[in-house]
């Protein structure tokens, strides 16, 4: 497998999708953070406003290190948003930083597949942890050929799925969260101009995610396909 023409094409897709959408995520959070915003406000003040607009008062906001590091988390009801969002009052400030009340306001509500992803993140580490053993067991049973090799094929096979599942799941709550987003800047804290330059760099942050989930599920097919689970076989 490792001299697999096919298994580098597959890899290969899936690394230049990735790259490709962390470079446009990069590009256009460079532009849209230097045109800034007619309120004058920070993402932080943003932040704020959004959450006790939704009527949410638990959430704390504070700035963390490191570059496109926002994020929400759900333990703690930590909003942390990176120093050029937190302090900036830039179109991509604004942007990010209602992107991650967004998650805030899907924890409150109890918001389906947040909790779903959650809950499966354990399924999902435990998965990947043991799926590639499995899978190389699989093959030196034979795969599908044999029996023993059928049942290790379609064990690694599952749990191997189960990351593609977490970033099937990621993409309903990465849109979800944007949706609100925009639709909480929208006419209240931001110009028409600055709504569309938000949205331009939530744009790019989806592909991020709409590549990972791509890339896990080529990946799956291989595995697959080269253990004989998909057709082609005449046995
Ligand atoms: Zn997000």
């Amino acid at each position: 497998m490792i001299f697999d023409p096919l298994y580098w094409l597959v890899i290969g897709a899936g690394v230049v999708m990735s790259l490709a959408a962390q470079a446009l995520v990069k590009s256009r959070f460079a532009h849209y953070s230097k045109l800034a915003t007619r309120s004058g406000m920070t993402g932080a003040e943003i932040a704020r406003r959004i959450l006790a607009d939704n009527g949410i008062r638990d959430v704390s906001v504070e700035p963390v290190r490191g570059h496109l590091s926002d994020h929400y988390d759900p333990r703690t009801k930590t909003l942390r948003l990176s120093e050029p969002v937190f302090y900036g009052s830039s179109m991509a400030a604004f942007g990010i930083a209602a992107h991650e009340v967004g998650h805030a306001v899907q924890d409150a509500r109890g918001y389906a597949p947040l909790r779903f992803r959650s809950a499966w993140v354990p399924v999902a580490n435990t998965g990947s942890g043991l799926s590639m053993f499995v899978i190389i067991a699989a093959f030196f049973m034979g795969g599908a050929a044999t029996a023993m090799g059928s049942v290790a094929a379609w064990a690694g096979i599952a749990l191997f799925a189960t990351t593609t599942v977490f970033t099937l799941v990621t993409l309903p709550v990465e849109f979800d969260a944007s949706r609100r987003a925009l639709a909480c800047l929208e006419g209240r804290y931001v110009t028409a101009e600055e709504h569309a330059g938000a949205k331009k760099v939530l744009d790019a942050a989806a592909m991020t995610y709409v590549a990972a989930f791509a890339t896990s599920l080529l990946t799956l097919f291989y595995w697959a396909m080269q253990l004989g689970l998909l057709g082609g076989r005449d046995d």
